[in-house]
């Protein structure tokens, strides 16, 4: 709720001049149990800020995170250790986060003896049973991670977080480096043990195809501010704020009819200076809607359509 996360910048020739980059600006929103809410937008939105300051990985500047009715803002330190456990987050490169000196099996050991969830029998009965899970053979487990390939590297970051049993997955960019193949293979991993372990899925992307066949709802942010949130399907059928709209005509279409009633919006000029952004609507200096207004209000966020959300003075007159 009205989550915000500014980062501070030194700028100027003398250093002196100082500002912030609205990285999450106000944005809100909520998480179903057990769906897939995707955020999209260009690199730089404030996608993976929001994910992270859902966690705390970046203390939030301002606003709240409720989850499962508490404030994960105004806990002890001690209770959201404890409730951290629930809410894992996966990254687009699990060579980064997997350490290289471990085999499979102390990785996926690990979390369960530092929560202390598990004698160390325990944890190696669990580790084996989680290996199968995402369908790695138990004969890897003494191996590390620079033995195998991308897809499997992430398979093995899911085993790691998902050995905890959270809640919460939050997967940041968690497809985007690997190959198409390996891609809806790891989708449709994710999309099993979803089910099998009623997990909710905060998914990050910027790429609409793989939201599209992913996800329950979607949220589009620009600028850290979010442009529209609504149900998949109403989403992509309706887009409502011109954003999502050339979002959506520059996605390339697998169906060739498809593509010819399809009109390409090409977006003007690059995302702005994120510490420098434009008065009223952030979209306004691409946006080929824009009037006066656009420069002067920044545009409400409002219920334009049954659970269908935008920001945008088009639907707000
Ligand atoms: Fe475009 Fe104005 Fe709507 Fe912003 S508020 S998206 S500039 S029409
Ligand atoms: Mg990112």
């Amino acid at each position: 709720k009205h989550l915000k996360k500014y980062f501070p910048i030194k700028g100027g020739i003398l250093k002196r001049t100082q500002g912030h980059v609205k990285a999450v600006d106000d944005i809100s929103f909520d998480v179903r149990e057990n769906e897939t809410f995707s955020l999209v937008g260009e690199s730089g939105c404030g996608k993976s800020t929001t994910g992270r300051a859902i966690l705390r990985l970046h203390e939030p500047t301002d606003g709240d995170v409720l989850f499962n009715g508490e404030n994960l803002i105004d806990v002890s330190k001690s209770s959201f250790r404890h409730l951290r456990k629930d809410m894992q987050l996966i990254f687009q490169d699990p060579y980064s986060s997997l350490n290289p000196r471990m085999t499979v099996k102390k990785l996926l050991m690990e979390p369960l003896l530092t929560h202390k969830l598990a004698t160390p029998k325990e944890a190696e009965e669990k580790t084996v049973e989680m290996v199968e899970k995402v369908g790695l053979s138990t004969e890897h487990l003494d191996r590390y991670p620079h033995e195998f390939s991308g897809g499997q590297r992430q398979r093995i970051s899911i085993a790691r977080a998902l050995i905890l049993r959270p809640k919460l997955v939050i997967l940041d960019e968690a497809v985007s480096a690997l190959d198409v193949s390996i891609q809806s293979q790891i989708l449709n991993l994710l999309k099993q043990l979803q089910e099998e372990f009623q997990l909710t899925y905060i998914f990050i992307s910027h790429d609409l195809n793989v939201v599209k066949h992913l996800s329950d709802r979607v949220g589009v942010m620009y600028l850290g501010q979010m442009m529209e949130l609504a149900e998949t399907e109403a989403l992509y059928d309706n887009p409502l704020h011109p954003y999502t709209k050339a979002l959506l005509s520059a996605i390339p279409s697998i169906n060739p009819k498809e593509k010819e009633n399809k009109e390409r919006i090409i977006l003007q000029g690059d995302v702005p200076d994120p510490s420098d952004p434009p008065s009223g609507c952030p979209f306004r200096l691409r946006c080929p809607m824009a009037h006066d207004r656009c420069a002067e209000e920044i545009p409400r966020y409002i219920e334009a359509e049954r659970d269908h959300w935008v920001a945008c003075h088009l639907y707000d007159e």
